[in-house]
């Protein structure tokens, strides 16, 4: 039976270690860090990733407020509010929740943010760090996983790393971690177009499904042994839960976690620890502007 990675425990690990380094920051006589949620429409999904990043800085002594705004607004009223923030001293780290309204363009309003303040990684200066190995803000999904990894003592170098999905939030940046010096892994990714996906998925000694489809990888899909990390965050009907549905990830979990050796559950796995490496960003951020 495979180990549980809890990204509970750990996330509060890693925010442990940030409340500590604020606490620090303020004995100094430096400010708390501060960040900026901008978040625009109604989407409840979004609205509750928003409380729970709030949340999640309040509770480590990173300061926080957001702009909300209703989905009528213009693209080019985000782009002042943007660059009011970049202006703006007292403001560390921006994150625009995305799915943005159709009418504005998310990647023209990312590419607003300063990158000093790019605390989700989205920035193409940010990226570009990312693929040439440049230090600075880590993506927050993929830098989480890394996390889970190393602090599991995982060994990732020389082992082979399969990604099914290949989008900017996940897969693309996942594959420039795990493939950078120090983490060493050998790293294949599939998608859509991928035609012999559960073959290449066999060799994996660290699977990696983020996908989007509930219990997409079966356990004919998993070598015996593999490490295996579910970033997939799907809504299943279920009539006996109040809000009529529960999550659940990309991954068969309980045949799969009866092959793997290791595996992160959902909820409860990669979804902390992504908060978790936001808030490390956000005080990188406010330490460069020091
Ligand atoms: P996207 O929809 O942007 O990307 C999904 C990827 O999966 C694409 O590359 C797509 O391929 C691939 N894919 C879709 N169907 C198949 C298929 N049948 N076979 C092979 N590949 C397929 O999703 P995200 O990367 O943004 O998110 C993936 C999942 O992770 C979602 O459930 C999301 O909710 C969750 N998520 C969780 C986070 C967390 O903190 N835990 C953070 C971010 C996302 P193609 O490119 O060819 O279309």
């Amino acid at each position: 039976m495979a180990e549980l990675i809890d990204g509970k425990v750990l996330s509060a690990q890693i925010r442990s270690e940030v409340r500590t380094e604020v606490e620090n920051r303020i004995k100094s006589g430096k400010r708390a860090p501060f960040l900026t949620v901008v978040l625009i429409g109604e989407d409840p999904a979004s609205a509750s990733y928003v409380k729970g990043k709030a949340a999640a800085s309040a509770e480590v002594g990173i300061g926080s407020d957001t702009l909300t705004f209703d989905a009528s607004i213009s693209e080019k009223e985000v782009l002042d509010v943007i660059s009011r923030l970049n202006a703006d001293q007292k403001v560390d780290g921006i994150l625009v929740q995305l799915p943005l309204p159709a009418h504005i363009d998310e990647r023209k309003v990312i590419n607003a943010i300063d990158p000093a303040k790019d605390v989700d990684c989205f920035h193409p200066q940010s990226v570009g760090n990312l693929v040439i190995g440049i230090d600075g803000f880590q993506p927050a999904t993929p830098a989480g996983i890394v996390e889970m990894l190393q602090r599991s003592q995982i060994p990732t170098a020389g082992k082979h790393c399969v990604i099914i999905g290949r989008s900017n939030i996940v897969g693309k940046p996942l594959a420039n971690l795990m493939l950078k010096k120090g983490i060493d892994s050998t790293v294949t990714v599939c998608h859509s177009r991928t035609p012999n996906l559960p073959e290449i998925a066999r060799q994996a000694d660290i699977l990696v499904a983020a996908i989007g489809r509930a219990n997409f990888v079966t356990a004919d899909m998993v070598k015996k042994g593999a490490v295996v990390i579910d970033v997939g965050i799907n809504r299943v009907e279920d009539a006996t839960r109040e809000r009529g549905y529960r999550l659940v990830g990309d991954v068969d979990f309980e045949a799969v976690s009866k092959i793997a050796s290791f595996i992160t559950p959902v909820p409860g796995g990669v979804g902390p620890m992504t908060i978790a490496v936001l808030l490390q960003n956000t005080l990188k951020a406010s330490n460069k502007q020091d």
